[in-house]
């Protein structure tokens, strides 16, 4: 029966396609999500935070809600990859990160900005909890580096908070950016909030 088998054939391509347009859309879903993930430690890379950074500026912006950025970069991370390898610093980035997510609330952004430099966004936060975010990241860095490095680990970070009237993310993190510049200079291992 002619008509019998043309449908069956009919319905065999179009399951094949609808198969193809399924694992097309799967694979581009997994591209994009790989485009904006930092291949070492797993964190969202630049990319990434910059495209969620913004929704969760407009998100702060539509609740008026607070947000705190905080910039941080590892100390003296060029004589860490001398001393000890680099391999022992690749594993000293993917520490921090893991100790940056174990930190991190939900609702919480962190990525891996490039090298040895994080940025963090606590969405419900003011200034007082950006400084309790830092004192806690830093005494678990301190513990977990010196037991599973070998070594200690420490970084130093700039923090600005929202302003009225700010929303873009660049600006909010240049601010930030400004103050961990002011954390270097001041000796490093500490955090200072943008003036
Ligand atoms: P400072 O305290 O002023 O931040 O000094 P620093 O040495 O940390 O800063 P500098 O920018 O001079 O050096 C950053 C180093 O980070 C140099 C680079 O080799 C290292 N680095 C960047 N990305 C990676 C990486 O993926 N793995 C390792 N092991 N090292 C990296
Ligand atoms: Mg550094
Ligand atoms: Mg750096």
């Amino acid at each position: 029966n002619l008509a019998a088998a043309v449908a069956t054939n009919v319905s065999l391509v179009l399951g094949t396609v609808a198969v193809l347009v399924a694992w097309r859309a799967e694979a581009e879903q997994k591209l994009r999500a790989l485009a904006m993930t930092d291949g070492l430690t797993g964190l969202l890379n630049r990319r990434g935070f910059t495209n969620q950074g913004d929704n969760l500026l407009s998100h702060a912006w539509r609740h008026r809600l607070p947000v705190t950025a905080l910039m941080l970069d590892l100390d003296h991370f060029k004589q860490i990859n001398d001393t000890h390898g680099h391999e022992a610093g690749d594993r000293a980035l993917q520490l921090f990160a893991r100790l940056l997510t174990e930190t991190c609330r939900s609702g919480d952004l962190m990525a891996r900005l490039g090298g040895e430099e994080f940025g963090v966004l606590l969405l419900h936060n003011a200034a007082p909890a950006g400084h309790a975010f830092d004192t806690r990241l830093r005494q678990r860095l301190h513990e977990a580096s010196a037991s599973e490095l070998g070594f200690v680990l420490d970084y130093s970070g700039g923090m600005a908070s929202l302003l009225p009237g700010e929303s873009k993310l660049a600006v909010l993190m240049a601010r930030a950016d400004g103050a961990l510049y002011d954390a270097k200079t001041a000796g490093r291992g500490r955090l200072m909030a943008a003036g």
